[in-house]
């Protein structure tokens, strides 16, 4: 079994530190584990979020309580650490990087040939919408505008070909928000362009541990066999940001895949 999305961020970067997050993971059977960071914690990545900072004054401060905190060189130092000093369980090494379109050279530019050993894209942004962080949030909002762009932007992102994986492939839905209109065209197109780029998926946890409410665990069951289909690899994933949440569903998760 896989974790492969557990946030390193509430600690500081040291062998003690990791070691949590290993003792839960072998704690819940799990074989390998994949570690990230936001890309926002790092400063060179800060430039990329002035366009959502000038759109909403609440993510205009959310961000600087805790963007640009550490430099890429930090990470990679703790990385290297690790690597020399293996623990008993396999571990990567990633970035999870917000999708920009206009910044995807940028991102080329800032993260890749760095040595990580993946890059994962996520959409947290719709055209500036910071759309998973308050329901009352889309109170402003045309829902089914705001869909139609989640899912250009994931194609976009997909495309884009400077990804390993997709993070939380329909988070879009955690609030319990749903269209007027099938969303199956773009389940399609964005499990075409997913196997074309031999990319993978995330099948999470994380949104229905936060909204268990509104969302069901992991991808919808639609977008989930349309997955299945275009032969996109699937990875279990706890999107955990604390070493209790390790593991979290994950065997739940796969057997929702079988
Ligand atoms: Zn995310
Ligand atoms: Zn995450």
């Amino acid at each position: 079994m896989v974790d492969g999305h557990i946030h390193l961020e509430r600690g500081e970067y040291s062998r003690e530190w990791v070691s949590r997050f290993v003792d839960q993971a072998l704690a819940c059977g799990l074989h390998e584990i994949w570690l990230l960071e936001h890309c926002y914690r790092f400063r060179e990545f800060v430039p990329m979020y002035d366009s959502v900072c000038t759109y909403s004054d609440y993510i205009n401060t959310w961000f600087h309580q805790k963007a640009g905190v550490l430099e890429l060189s930090d990470y990679l130092h703790l990385i290297h650490d690790i690597r020399q000093h293996p623990f008993p369980i396999k571990i990567k090494f990633g970035l999870e990087i917000c999708y920009f379109k206009e910044f995807e050279s940028f991102v080329v530019d800032t993260a890749a040939g760095k040595g990580f050993d993946f890059l994962l894209g996520s959409v947290h942004f719709v055209d500036g919408f910071a759309f998973d962080h308050k329901p009352e949030h889309w109170s402003h909002v045309d829902v089914d505008t705001v869909y139609r762009r989640f899912f250009e932007t994931s194609i976009d992102l997909a495309n884009s070909g400077i990804y390993d994986g997709i993070a939380h492939p329909d988070s879009i839905k955690l609030f319990g928000h749903l269209p007027s209109f099938s969303l199956q065209p773009y389940y399609e197109e964005l499990a075409c362009s997913l196997s074309r780029q031999n990319m993978y998926a995330e099948q999470s946890s994380g949104i229905y541990r936060r909204c268990p409410g509104t969302a069901e665990l992991g991808m919808t069951h639609d977008l989930l066999v349309c997955m299945k289909r275009h032969h996109v690899p699937i990875i279990t994933v706890s999107d955990a940001h604390c070493p209790k949440d390790v593991g979290a569903k994950i065997p739940e998760l796969a057997a929702l895949l079988e």
